[in-house]
């Protein structure tokens, strides 16, 4: 294998947390090579606003996200745009393979996958995808201005979400299938003030109906009484949580029931020198701050632990 395709440290995901690790990584002078299938910046980058990253009262997501990238960048950390396909662990070198066949080594690899959203896999979800149907309101809240939407959810993604919404739109349904949010006091103290906003509590949505213009209603259903139900609108604004993107994630590493890598404090897997951080790991709750306190502790860990491995395999060639 070239030199030029084996590394001390592969960093797998371009947002808070795999920028966090590569910023570290190239301060600790490790031979670095963080891989982004897309734009940098993970789910950040499409959040409008953020509160509460400390040091920025507030700051847009895309902002905060395009600082991580510079600031690292300012260390000459080398970022590929590539789909990684497989991690494969091995006894001298951590394997990662592209979709085009490359492979690239290194002794540790952080998995920075972060988390994509998640579907409520009802009736019209996919059929009107992209004509009516987002998970993403500051990419698609502009085609919406003066009409009416939905948002599913209750976490604090649906809470702010809809208040950007009832900015653009004429009206707001936030329909939520309990009668408590889950998302943070403040951000619900916003929504409840906001007259654009109606809240559907106890609701599931039970499909997404249209025709070839795209959305024209949704029906629902109140999971207490069972009434059943059609609402007449142009978009509906998914936000039901995150999946973690555990596809790479090689055979041999604990997951969680919901999918998370398990690691210990230095975010290790079960594989010594493969790591895991940000959405992807199980922890108490997925924050940008978390998630950028990730990087930091596996790009340290993943330090120690490549000098330790560099020195036994010269002990091994003396021998
Ligand atoms: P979340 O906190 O996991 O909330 C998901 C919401 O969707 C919950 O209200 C949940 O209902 C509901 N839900 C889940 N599955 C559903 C289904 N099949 N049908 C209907 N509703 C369903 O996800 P999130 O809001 O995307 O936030 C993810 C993480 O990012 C959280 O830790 C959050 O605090 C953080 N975040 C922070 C900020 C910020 O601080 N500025 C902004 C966005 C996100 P139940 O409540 O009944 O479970």
């Amino acid at each position: 294998m070239p030199e030029n395709q084996k590394y001390d440290l592969i960093i797998i995901g371009g947002g808070p947390a795999g920028l966090t690790a590569g910023i570290y990584a190239m301060r600790a002078a490790l031979k670095t090579v963080l891989i982004e299938k897309g734009v940098p910046g993970g789910q950040v980058a499409i959040t409008k606003d953020v509160e509460n990253y400390p040091g920025f009262i507030e700051i847009g997501g895309f902002d905060l996200c395009q600082k991580f990238l510079q600031h690292a960048k300012h260390y000459e950390l080398k970022i590929l745009e590539e789909e990684v396909l497989t991690t494969e662990p091995g006894i001298e070198y951590h394997s990662v393979r592209f979709a085009d066949g490359t492979i690239l080594k290194a002794h540790a690899i952080i998995l920075a996958a972060g988390g994509t959203a998640r579907k409520l896999n009802i009736p019209g979800e996919n059929e009107y995808f992209g004509k009516g149907v987002s998970y993403c309101a500051t990419c698609d809240g502009f085609f919406f201005r003066d009409k009416t939407v939905a948002v599913v959810g209750g976490g604090d993604t649906a809470l702010e979400d809809a208040l950007y919404l009832s900015k653009i739109t004429r009206k707001v349904y936030l329909i939520h299938r309990r009668e408590a949010f889950r998302g943070s006091r403040i951000l619900q103290q916003r929504v409840f003030a906001e007259p654009n906003i109606e809240i559907i509590y106890n609701t599931a949505v039970t499909a997404i109906n249209g025709g070839d213009k795209g959305v024209r209603n949704i029906s629902i259903k109140n999971l207490e009484s069972g009434g059943q139900s059609n609402i007449d609108l142009e978009g509906v604004f998914i936000f039901v949580g995150f999946a973690p993107n555990n596809q790479i994630v090689p055979k041999g590493i604990k997951i969680s029931k919901t999918g998370y890598v398990i690691t210990d404090e230095k975010c290790e897997t079960d594989i010594p020198g493969v790591f895991a951080v940000g959405d992807l790991r199980q922890k108490y709750a997925n924050q940008i701050v978390l998630a950028a306190a990730d990087g930091c502790t596996a790009s340290l860990a993943a330090a120690h632990y490549i000098e330790a491995r560099k020195a036994a395999l010269r002990v091994r060639m003396l021998g």
